[in-house]
């Protein structure tokens, strides 16, 4: 029987899932020129399928236009045809970028850093997941048993995620039963959003090959150990210089880096829609759950909401990096990333002061002390993620009203669909997805 590889060209949703339309691969070059049409109501299908509410209805025709950088081909050397796929941005029918495309938006914000400050957002998603293939008792966090329960997974995966120039740096059994966690080096700008989605298409291929499953779900039950996404960014010149390490510097952080930096802090309760985007991603955000809970930055802290790293190797200037740490894989990376770079432009834009990082845990604080630092406890649920973000000025100036409205109608749809279900029923909902 005649085959025919097939490529699929993807978007990430406003659900934070990857969706396409495919084509006969030896037929790219003609698809990446005239693209591929799709409705704007497409970006509204909810995270579980559904499309509830949409501002454009069935009216409107957008263009997929694949990213020639971004082809991607899972070749598991199996009898199956390889996974092929390639990401796209979303034009109009005249060519103009889409101003509700979420790649477009993180792609306006890094222009606009590098135009204002020639400064460029250097970034890697480090991910936590769960995989089905080894047994979830026996106590192996961090375990060699879990590492050798997991048989060749993450051999096939760092290999996999190699071959498609993700560039894997550490893969782990990490603290919950099942949960593993892999990271990959750093990229510039969109090209670091590029490599999250490919990283986790990649996990979920290399699972299913094996007959497993893989999931990014934010919280595998009420009370259990969550699958964070941490952001880790830095600044580079354009010309690739290294621009956030100033060892005089407080915290030895930059100048300009300080104001990036607090310019997340002021916005970070605004911008959990984008970045911590499924109703469960609240249970993770909890003081005492190793993930983020006030908007708080803290060196070397893993339940600070930015933490400073510790410096590693000999090149100080390099490895310097800040980690955003609420920020889960239901969230579309674009936006996660987007996020990040706008308010960071904001930050710097007003030259803002960078706050004291907190020394002790910012829930023992009284009432008095944390508004004297401005602190702020995260919103504790998507329905007050979601108030939070549309009474920012600030997050409506970045995204424009038409792709803000948009964005919450979609969130808010997803809550309308968990209405009346308790929260290890929700689990079951997203493990399910994500
Ligand atoms: N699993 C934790 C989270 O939900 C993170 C643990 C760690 O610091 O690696 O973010
Ligand atoms: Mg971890």
């Amino acid at each position: 029987m005649r085959t025919r590889d097939v490529t699929l060209a993807c978007i990430t949703d406003y659900g934070g899932r990857v969706r396409g339309k495919g084509y006969p691969t030896d037929d790219a070059a003609s698809f990446a020129r005239k693209g591929i049409g799709l409705a704007p109501t497409n970006l509204m299908i909810t995270t579980f399928g559904d499309i509830v509410d949409s501002p454009w209805g069935s009216r409107g025709e957008l263009l997929m236009m694949p990213d020639p950088t971004t082809e991607t081909v899972i070749d598991l050397g199996l009898e199956k045809a390889a996974e092929r796929f390639i990401l796209c941005n979303l034009d109009k029918l005249d060519g103009s970028p889409w101003e509700g495309c979420p790649r477009h938006w993180l792609r306006r914000g890094c222009e606009a850093l590098e135009a204002e400050f020639g400064l460029r957002p250097f970034a890697a998603f480090e991910h936590e997941f769960h995989y089905s293939g080894v047994s979830e008792d026996g106590g192996n966090a961090y375990g060699l048993e879990a590492f050798r329960q997991q048989g060749n997974f993450l051999q096939e995966l760092v290999g996999t995620l190699t071959d498609i120039g993700v560039e894997p740096e550490m893969a782990m059994p990490e603290y919950g039963p099942g949960q593993f966690e892999v990271t990959n080096a750093p990229a510039i700008g969109v090209a670091a959003a590029d490599r999250a989605v490919k990283f986790r298409e990649v996990v979920r291929s290399v699972a299913h090959a094996r007959g497993e499953r893989a999931t990014f779900s934010p919280v595998m039950g009420v009370g259990k150990v969550g699958n964070g996404v941490h952001v880790h960014f830095s600044l580079q010149s354009t010309d690739g210089e290294p621009a956030s390490f100033d060892a005089s510097g407080r915290y030895n952080m930059s100048a300009p880096l300080g104001r990036f930096v607090a310019g997340i802090l002021k916005h970070m309760p605004a911008i959990l829609p984008l970045t911590a985007a499924s109703a469960i991603s609240y249970e993770r955000l909890q003081p005492h759950r190793w993930s983020a809970s006030y908007n708080n930055l803290s060196v070397q802290d893993r339940e600070a909401g930015l933490r400073i790293c510790p410096l590693s190797g000999d090149n100080p200037e390099k490895s310097f990096n800040v980690e955003y740490r609420a920020a889960d894989a239901s969230a579309n990376p674009y936006l996660v990333l987007g996020a990040l770079v706008w308010c960071g432009l904001d930050g710097m834009r007003n030259a803002l002061p960078l706050p004291e990082a907190t020394e002790s845990d910012p829930d023992a604080l009284d009432a008095t002390e944390i508004a004297a630092r401005g602190l702020q406890r995260l919103p504790t649920s998507l329905n007050a993620a979601i108030e939070a973000m549309e009474a920012s000025e600030a997050i409506l100036s970045f995204m424009g009203q038409e792709f803000r409205d948009a964005y919450l109608m979609n969130k808010r749809s997803e809550l309308k669909l968990l209405e009346g279900l308790d929260l290890d029923q929700q689990v079951a909902k997203y493990v399910a997805c994500f």
